[in-house]
């Protein structure tokens, strides 16, 4: 038995009732990424001894009679914008190469209250900017499918590694589909919670009115398990929600018999590939033979939902990025030859901000700056940034009606399946039509998840999208479960 390719699930029972050590699977599961790692470039840093030293004393603690943790000895991997004490946090730049947070974000500080092992900082897009992990200072990452092909992004290191067995499950974070869309490409499950649901302390900020942190894993099971321990009230981030935490584990494989599913009519126009329209489609009659009723609805705001987003994200990006400067965090720029050897160290502070700058960030990054900065600069705000703001709230109004109408809305997550590496990189519009689907979910602070659903004619993973009531996550995985529980076909793709 390869313990590498085991759920999360699986691992901690086995742990818990000592039938392998916590040890053992650090040991197996490192055995395999030594082997795998060098064609998917999943990750950034790995922490190999780090982990080690933690199954060591989980296993200890076991052999003493102590109940461990909800996640006892699960190895997990964490997007690398993500602050990790003591373990470098990149966020995929060059300006924060060399960047070692100094305290851990909350959702790390539960994992390891939890007994989970933090064995890794996983590939990005830059800032999470991008829906490929093409754009990555370090290179890009490939699907773990087929490795010609991206991942997703921006989460796609977190997904390949999950997609890979390199990881037993992982965190990413999601502003405009950054969790749901690697998971699609990538055939494995991501869940973005609720804004508000879980704490965002310690997540470098993107877009901070649409940033959530959330689980991608092999199964809606360790989905439900990672909420437990992530979700929750953090008086640290002043947009955490308090209110009770279900045990999303409990009813999961309730019936759903009843169970009123929204199909838009519009997502499933325009721009949507054949072969994904068709294993959406005859995922919604599975529903249907599960006793699910059906019913048409209409989210007629979708088609701003990309340039609605593409106002709001830069918006908040460029002032959210302004703490780079060169001082603060991260990479400063030597000054030029003539000044140094002029004995000065630059013409001016500016100059300085400018040089720091213009050589740490990447080419999307300052493309989501200037977007920002002129979509805020005075004579434009009312025409672009409120005037998104009004476009967000209709679409916000959208979804409200549906929901007066039905328990939950499917279709797909992402229009296409894996594009091939460098395919969409000369064309960023393209790229961004990749996100048609899953911006509104972020636009309207709602929770979604993809799970995987079928095959493409070219045997690419398709993902489909389930959206929820703010704070139903509880419902979307029990949805999510019971087409699982008659798919298993479609279940965690193992690379052997
Ligand atoms: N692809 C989207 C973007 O580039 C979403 C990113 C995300 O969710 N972090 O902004």
């Amino acid at each position: 038995m390869e313990l590498c390719s085991l759920t999360g699930w699986q691992i901690k029972e086995l742990i818990s009732k000592k039938e392998v050590s916590a040890v053992a699977v650090v040991e197996d599961l490192f055995r395999h990424i030594a082997k795998t790692e060098p064609s998917i470039k999943a990750y950034l840093t790995l922490t190999q001894d780090y982990a080690l030293v933690q199954a060591g004393q989980i296993d200890a603690r076991i052999a003493r009679g102590e109940q461990p943790g909800l996640l006892a000895g699960i190895p997990v991997a964490i997007k690398d914008n993500i602050a990790t004490d003591g373990i470098r946090t990149t966020c995929g730049s060059k300006i924060l190469a060399n960047f070692v947070p100094p305290y851990d974000a909350y959702v790390i500080k539960r994992i390891k209250e939890e007994d989970g092992i933090i064995i890794g900082k996983t590939n990005l897009d830059e800032f999470a900017m991008g829906s490929s992990c093409e754009n990555s200072a370090f290179g890009p990452t490939a699907n773990p499918r087929d490795v010609s092909r991206v991942p997703g992004g921006s989460s796609g290191g977190s997904a390949a590694a999950v997609a890979s067995d390199m990881a037993c499950m992982a965190l990413g974070s999601d502003t405009g589909g950054s969790i749901r869309q690697p998971a699609a490409l990538c055939g494995i499950t991501g869940l973005k919670p609720t804004y508000g649901c879980v704490s965002r302390y310690g997540l470098v900020a993107f877009a901070s009115s649409l940033d959530q942190i959330g689980p991608l894993t092999k199964d809606t099971r360790d989905a439900a398990l990672l909420m437990n321990v992530i979700a929750g009230y953090d008086k640290q981030d002043s947009t955490s929600v308090n209110r009770p935490v279900p045990d999303f584990t409990k009813g999961l494989d309730g019936e759903i018999r009843g169970l009123k599913i929204g199909v838009p009519k519009e997502y499933f126009g325009q721009g949507l590939n054949e072969d994904i329209r068709d294993a959406v489609n005859q995922t919604l009659s599975a529903y249907e033979k599960l006793g699910a009723k059906l019913v048409e609805v209409s989210l007629p705001h979708t088609n701003y939902g990309i340039a609605t987003y593409y106002i709001i994200a830069p918006s908040e990006a460029c002032s959210n990025l302004a703490r780079y400067d060169g001082i603060h965090y991260g990479y400063r720029a030597t000054p030029a030859y003539a000044e140094a050897s002029a004995g000065r160290d630059y013409t001016d502070l500016i100059n300085m901000y400018s040089k720091s700058r213009s050589e740490g960030f990447g080419h999307e990054v300052k493309r989501r700056i200037m977007l920002g900065t002129f979509a805020l600069s005075s004579g434009y705000y009312e025409a672009y940034y409120n005037r998104a703001l009004k476009i967000r709230r209709l679409i916000k109004q959208d979804f409200d009606a549906a929901f007066n109408k039905v328990d939950v809305i499917m279709g797909p997550t992402s229009p296409i399946a894996a594009f091939k590496a460098g395919e969409k990189l000369a064309d960023p519009l393209q790229m961004y039509l990749c996100d048609v689907y899953t911006v509104t979910a972020n636009l309207a602070g709602i929770p979604g998840i993809s799970i995987p659903c079928g095959l493409t004619k070219e045997k690419l993973p398709v993902g489909l999208q389930i959206l929820g009531k703010a704070f139903d996550e509880a419902t979307l995985l029990k949805v999510a479960r019971a087409y699982e529980n008659v798919n298993s076909k479609h279940q965690a793709p193992n690379s052997k």
